[in-house]
């Protein structure tokens, strides 16, 4: 078992010199057969892919967040493969500091234009299934009768053709990752924007957007 720290204290592997993370917050493991990350009691969270963990498989591929620092995974899952015990990551690039990164943006224009985000998805996704519908019954007068917001569409799904369901896994899949917290980046799931604007703050991260 191999393992690299991340934190603001010198005995770390990676060192990240900044009040918000933890003097030691968090390690990554490597078992031999995955890479493995355990939050260690961090003030301000391990967030991957958008997600609160306490322990995670991880992949090269995935968005590590340290309170907001947005950490390059690719590089420092590499060092595995040359560090030993004792020493240092030596690249201090390989973390971005995502307030710095994205100033230009407030948060709050940055919550409102997920407005367009959602309905953008939800206007694609009945296109999807209408055109699936259109083919299936020839009539389009049927239409009218198919519903295609919220719950129902889970339920539609299971009739639907192989290429129609690929397509809809690719819309999901781009969905989760642009319909996020603009702050800690989780992902809201089916819940509309009207509920987030309504309640106006991040069940995750407790921001409340409309005040940043
Ligand atoms: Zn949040």
């Amino acid at each position: 078992m191999k393992k690299i720290s991340l934190g603001r204290a010198p005995d770390n592997t990676l060192i990240l010199s900044n009040s918000k993370i933890s003097s030691k917050h968090c390690e990554i493991h490597d078992d031999g057969n995955d890479y493995l990350i355990y939050d260690c009691d961090s003030t301000n969270g391990t967030y991957i892919n958008g997600h609160l963990v306490r322990t995670s498989i991880i992949e090269k591929t995935d968005r590590l967040v340290l309170a907001d620092y947005e950490i390059d995974l690719q590089k420092v899952l590499r060092a595995f493969d040359y560090l030993k015990e004792g020493d240092k990551i030596p690249y201090p690039e390989l973390s971005n500091h995502i307030a710095e990164k994205e100033s230009n943006a407030s948060i709050k224009d940055k919550f409102l234009e997920l407005e367009n985000v959602y309905d953008d998805y939800i206007a694609k996704k009945k296109k999807i299934m209408l055109v699936d519908a259109t083919k299936k019954t020839g009539i389009r007068a049927g239409l009218a009768f198919i519903p295609v917001v919220g719950p129902a569409l889970g339920i539609l799904s299971s009739n639907v053709g192989g290429n129609v369901q690929q397509k809809i896994m690719d819309l999901d899949e781009e969905h989760k990752k642009n319909y996020v917290c603009p702050k800690c980046y989780k992902f809201f799931g089916n819940e509309p924007f009207e509920n987030l604007k309504k309640r106006g703050f991040c069940f995750a991260c407790k921001t409340k957007w409309l005040e940043q």
